[in-house]
């Protein structure tokens, strides 16, 4: 898998200072390849970019919270990647049995929580509205910004 440098405007995890969550935030500023500010999609703020948070690094919310080192960061990032299938498998297993996935097209719009397959992603389901013309989809292979609504 090719992994492209994170630039403004794209969408990241990250940690949500004001929610508490890991949710989708979208790169303000990028200094090299460090994520600096990050907009988050959920409550609208504009915060300091911190890493996701997962099980093991406590339920507190970092106060001092140091952001982790890059030999930290890898492995984190192998603990995210297995962490997306899981949580792509749990919201795979709330789809009722007789349902079929609707087949992803850029022309077609879409709602939240709504199962689709992609021809090449395979069975997703919709995480978030990101506009009029983006949708966040979860996949096996993480969580993937998807257009739709094109003519
Ligand atoms: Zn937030």
């Amino acid at each position: 898998m090719v992994r492209v440098a994170i630039g403004p405007g794209d969408d990241v995890e990250a940690w949500c200072t004001r929610c508490r969550m890991n949710l989708n935030h979208r790169v303000i500023a990028v200094v090299g390849v460090e994520i600096k500010r990050v907009h988050c999609l959920t409550c609208g703020g504009d915060h300091k970019y911190y890493p996701p948070k997962y099980e093991g690094s406590g339920k507190k919310t970092a106060k001092a919270g140091k952001i982790p080192s890059a030999v930290r960061t890898v492995k984190s990032r192998e603990a995210a990647e297995a962490r997306a299938v899981g949580e792509w498998k749990r919201m795979m297993d709330e789809m009722p049995a007789e349902h079929t996935p609707r087949p992803y097209r850029l022309s077609e719009s879409y709602q939240p929580a709504e199962f689709i397959e992609h021809p090449v992603l395979g069975k997703g389901r919709v995480m978030e509205i990101l506009g009029a013309q983006r949708i966040s989809v979860i996949f096996r292979d993480g969580r993937k910004i998807l257009v739709c609504n094109k003519n």
